[in-house]
């Protein structure tokens, strides 16, 4: 069984795709890696990238206090569909599933708790080789590469996130995309989808404008996503995620603001 590099996050047999290629004396042909064997639940999600601050979010410690209320209900919704998600991801033929999700809602509200809370589960319980990634801090890590001296390169980092078998990609379109991040931004969602690879996005934006808006300036942060990514990686994510509309309040302020004695 291959031992796992953890102080690298990858597995030096499959790269932390999940799968091992053994030569056949031809193409070759994929396993299942060993690294994903018993016990591989806790060393994956030490592996997976999930940010300190979000290490203890789960789908059962997703509150919703009054579900029956009409605000709530929103919520309750989406916590569901995180449950139908996970119940699904592993289909009748042992494969998992290609599609994801797509967590739409203002800052504050849960995205990413749900987001991780998904990608906890199905490391867990099916040893998935899951990543996060929050989209602004991978482009950072891209452009470090880029000075002397850096262990990482740019070909490494994007590799585990293209390959992953369950990314959560935080925050797209958190800020204006030029043309070179535009770029990553496609290499990764274009070989996710080739390859038919799960993804699970969050996003703080809208995804297209009302008509009236059409094309009227509005501020940054009241612009769509369709605004922020071009329409051909747009249409991309609509066919790889399913959109989890989040509308409440933001927890930050409702319950996470210290508060003196
Ligand atoms: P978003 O990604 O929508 O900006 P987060 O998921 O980061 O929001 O949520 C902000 C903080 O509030 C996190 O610490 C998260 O765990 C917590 N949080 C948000 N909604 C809930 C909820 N319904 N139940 C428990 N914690 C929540």
């Amino acid at each position: 069984m291959p031992v796992a590099d953890f102080a690298t996050e990858t597995c030096p047999e499959c790269g932390g795709t999940g799968w091992a290629v053994h030569s056949d004396g031809g193409a070759g042909t994929a396993a299942p890696c060993g690294c994903r064997g018993e016990g591989a639940g806790p060393r994956l999600l030490a592996a997976s990238g999930i940010p300190e601050r979000y290490c203890g979010c789960t789908l059962d410690n997703f509150k919703i206090e009054r579900p029956e209320r009409a605000e709530q209900e929103q919520l309750f919704a989406a916590r569901e569909q995180c449950w139908r998600y996970v119940e699904s991801f592993l289909a009748l033929d042992g494969r998992f599933g290609s599609s994801g999700l797509l967590f739409v809602g203002n800052p504050g509200v849960g995205k990413t708790h749900l987001a991780v809370a998904v990608l906890k589960e199905l490391v867990t319980r099916y040893h998935v080789h899951g990543r996060f990634e929050d989209f602004t801090a991978l482009i950072h890590r891209i452009q470090a590469t880029f000075e002397p001296g850096t262990v990482d390169s740019k070909h490494a980092i994007l590799r585990r996130v293209t390959d992953a078998e369950l990314l959560v990609l935080d925050d797209l379109g958190a800020q204006k995309l030029s043309d070179w991040v535009t770029e990553i931004l496609y290499l990764v969602i274009n070989t996710r989808y080739n390859r038919k690879l799960p993804t699970i996005f969050t996003t703080n934006l809208r995804l297209e404008a009302p008509r009236d808006l059409d094309h009227v300036p509005v501020a940054a942060a009241e612009e769509p996503l369709a605004w922020r990514i071009p329409a051909r990686l747009l249409s991309r994510l609509y066919e790889m995620a399913t959109p989890v509309a989040i509308v409440s309040a933001d927890f930050r302020r409702s319950y996470k603001m210290p508060r003196l004695a």
